[in-house]
């Protein structure tokens, strides 16, 4: 008897969040819609968003258009049901996201702020971060937490930032950054917070590898609704894997890593660091710039083609140069197909959705989404 009653209350709990993430994802609905789309009976539907309503996570807002008969209540989330923030800290700049439980991108912004691993660093960031909720109009007990995206290795497990060369940090206890902030704080590493943006509510659900091209290259493994983490929380780290034997030195102090010939600086450092003004001379024919995207397409094509290779699955570039590339992937695909062994197209190299902050937004719907899962 037990037993049925714990199944009973499980399958409940199923359709609430069933019903929760249906709304969340598609805006206005109805109840014969929602009943329809996920195939439960209509009564069952209406008590469960009756239920949401009171709880203060959906809300009522006016009638359906309907082709006959009564009218639909329309229902859409509410917007006071939580909000989270992303941030996003890389070695000179922080970006910070502001969600809902949409999922949407409200509001970003990235500032000018040098990494420094004092006290003094992590005080401005917070007096920026409340700023930027403060100037987003959200009532700070409706923000759900803090996700926090870092260029290093994030070891969940022991709760640690474990290493990140390029901040200089190793071993640092997450605590000593969380305690700076009034919110529950939530960390993943960079690459991992760009393809969460990416994987989390993508029609597909398809299982890909996210290739951040950002100041530092990195992976990840998003499939089934997650992230692939390891045994060491180094899933994807392709920055260091070894593309030319004894080539480049990179910034971890071996020779040869795909880091070193396929970051974004390695395509700025011709225009002043500006990412976007070299694709400009890249499209205006600019000599130099077309000689430096030949070679950067040629290293790029092969650690794409090498990945493809160990996971048969898409491979989605993101971060700087991703984001910027625009037509030129398809250089990036010609390239890919030349060297695969199975004569594929190379359109399994695709651009990334997210175009701004996708680290940072990847964070804060990490917490979204931990809040919806007990919903
Ligand atoms: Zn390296």
């Amino acid at each position: 008897m037990e037993k049925r009653q714990a199944t009973n209350i499980e399958v409940k709990k199923n359709n609430r969040n069933r019903i929760f993430r249906y709304i969340c994802k598609h805006g206005t609905v109805s109840n014969p819609d929602i009943s329809y789309e996920l195939k439960m009976s209509l009564p069952t539907v209406t008590q469960i968003t009756k239920e949401l309503i009171e709880k203060g996570l959906v809300k009522e807002q006016g009638e359906l258009q309907s082709t006959g008969g009564r009218r639909a209540k329309a229902l859409v989330v509410s917007a006071g049901a939580g909000q989270a923030v992303g941030l996003d800290i890389t070695k000179n700049h922080i970006s910070l996201a502001l969600t809902d439980l949409t999922g949407e991108l409200l509001r970003y912004e990235r500032m000018f702020f040098p990494f420094a691993a004092t006290d003094e660093y992590y005080q401005e960031v917070n007096r920026r971060l409340e700023r930027f909720v403060e100037e987003s109009g959200c009532e700070k007990e409706r923000i759900l937490g803090i996700g926090i995206s870092f260029p290093g290795i994030i070891d969940l497990k022991a709760g640690m930032a474990a290493d990140s060369h390029i901040l200089g940090i190793k071993d640092l206890p997450l605590s000593a950054i969380s305690r700076f902030f009034a919110y529950p704080c939530h960390f993943l590493n960079d690459a991992n917070a760009g393809a969460y943006a990416e994987g989390i509510r993508s029609e597909s659900g398809n299982r890909f590898f996210y290739l951040s091209l950002s100041n530092t290259v990195g992976g990840a493994v998003f499939g089934g609704g997650r992230l692939e983490q390891g045994d060491h929380f180094r899933c994807g780290e392709v920055g260091h894997m070894t593309i030319i034997p004894g080539g480049e030195t990179c910034y971890c102090g071996k020779k040869g890593c795909l880091d070193g010939y396929c970051s974004a600086k390695r395509l700025a450092e011709m225009t002043d660091g500006k990412l976007e003004e070299f694709f400009k001379e890249l499209e205006q024919g600019n000599e130099e710039a077309a000689a430096r995207w030949e070679g950067y397409t040629s290293y790029l094509a092969m650690a794409a083609n090498n990945i493809h290779m160990v996971l048969d699955c898409d491979i989605i570039l993101g971060g700087y140069v991703g984001s910027c590339m625009g037509g030129h992937i398809r250089r990036i695909q010609d390239k890919v197909s030349g060297r695969n062994t199975f004569a594929e197209d190379g359109t399994f190299v695709k651009h990334c959705r997210h175009k701004v902050g996708a680290a940072a937004l990847g964070a804060a719907l990490q917490v979204v989404e931990m809040f919806v899962e007990q919903v």
